[in-house]
């Protein structure tokens, strides 16, 4: 089973619990095809706007042991409410850089829900 962890978008913190983000990744739908069934080790906010504390967050994810870190689909396509996060290309570049190949980084949790 793959470890990962997931760094959602704390504007949504309100609005979403990462359900059906844990629900993917349990099954291993979603973006987590690309790993399979995995294990959450920890979900984390990217610290707020602009999201730089994300990449201290996904190096504290690798250290308890996440072998993937995701972006979660409220960061990314903007899930729930149809608002992308302005600095998400920024933000997973930054992860990618400091992470390198010691990672593999998704860059969603789930489709968007069709409204
Ligand atoms: S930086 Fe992006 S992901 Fe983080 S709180 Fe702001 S909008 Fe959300």
């Amino acid at each position: 089973m793959a470890k990962v962890g997931i760094i959602r978008c704390q504007q949504t913190e309100d609005l979403c619990g990462g359900t059906a983000d844990f629900q993917f990744a349990a099954k291993g739908k979603g973006a987590f095809e690309a790993v399979g069934p995995s294990e959450v080790v920890g979900f984390v906010s990217c610290g707020g706007c602009p999201g730089k504390r994300a990449v201290a967050r996904a190096k504290m994810l690798k250290e308890r042991g996440a072998e993937v870190i995701v972006t979660a689909s409220c960061m990314t396509l903007g899930t729930p409410l149809g608002f992308p996060c302005p600095h998400k290309d920024m933000i997973l570049a930054a992860i990618r850089r400091a992470l390198g190949e010691s990672v593999t980084v998704l860059d969603y949790t789930h489709p968007a829900p069709k409204h």
